[in-house]
């Protein structure tokens, strides 16, 4: 359902172009959880503001059910690794969650049960009425993260969304995320350096090596227990 064909990705520079992502192409099957591993420069956030339409390609294409993106869809709901420039650090934790919500046409009384049970989820449900400034680097995450579910896209992209907490909320949210994309059938793109979460997370691996990137190998990783 969500397919990248040959894409490329040039960044204009002085020097006449800088290729970050090349001939990359894989698809994802609706409900799959997909991640993709890499070091870091290998071109994955590049990659991803592609696939989310924040940024154009240069070549190939990407397309959702059908529909070649061009914009970010409704359908998608990103995380990104830097929390700090994804919240209002002015507005409350509840209204940020909300925010998309009221863009989405949702009634308030929806609203309001959407942006309760998700932040239940992360476990910040007495920071509601808090600014984002007022929390910790992890809480913030965690309310981007609660954004993005209480949502409910089609297709969860996140960059990285781990990598700027502490080991216990990681291990917590990593299995909050399987959870959900368990009970909801969510489809999961999650890009990471780390090789051990890419594997806990999915059964279904891409390696990159380094820029300009491209898709290596995909790895089928045996499940432990028949
Ligand atoms: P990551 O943490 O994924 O490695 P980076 O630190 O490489 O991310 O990049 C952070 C942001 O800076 C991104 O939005 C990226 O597009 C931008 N960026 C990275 N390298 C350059 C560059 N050489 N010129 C301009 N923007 C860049
Ligand atoms: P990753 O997320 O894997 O760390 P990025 O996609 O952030 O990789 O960056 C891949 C390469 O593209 C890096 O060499 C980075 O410096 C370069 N890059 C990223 N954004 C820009 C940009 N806006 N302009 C020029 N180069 C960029």
């Amino acid at each position: 359902m969500l397919i990248v064909s040959d894409m490329e990705k040039t960044y204009p520079t002085k020097s006449g172009g800088f290729t970050a992502v090349s001939g990359m192409s894989f698809h994802i099957e609706e409900g799959e959880l997909f991640t993709i591993v890499g070091p870091s420069g290998a071109g994955k956030t590049t990659l991803l503001r592609c696939i989310s339409g924040l940024d154009d390609v240069t070549a190939g294409s990407v397309t959702f059910n059908g529909q070649q993106v061009s914009g970010p869809p409704r359908e998608f709901a990103v995380v990104f690794q830097d929390y700090a420039r994804s919240l209002m650090p002015w507005i409350t934790v509840a209204k940020n969650v909300e925010l998309p919500l009221m863009k989405k046409g949702i009634s308030a009384a929806e609203r309001a049960q959407r942006v309760a049970s998700a932040l239940e989820e992360v476990g910040l449900a007495d920071a509601m009425e808090k600014k984002p400034f007022q929390l910790s680097g992890g809480m913030q995450q965690r309310v981007a993260i609660a954004r993005a579910i209480a949502y409910r896209p089609q297709v969860l992209i996140m960059d990285e969304p781990f990598a700027s907490v502490d080991a216990q909320t990681r291990a917590d949210l990593e299995d909050l995320l399987l959870r959900i994309r368990e009970e909801t059938g969510t489809t999961v793109l999650f890009v990471t350096h780390d090789v051990d979460e890419s594997v806990y997370l999915s059964n279904r691996v891409a390696i990159v090596s380094r820029s300009p990137s491209r898709i290596d190998e995909i790895v089928d990783i045996p499940l432990p227990y028949p």
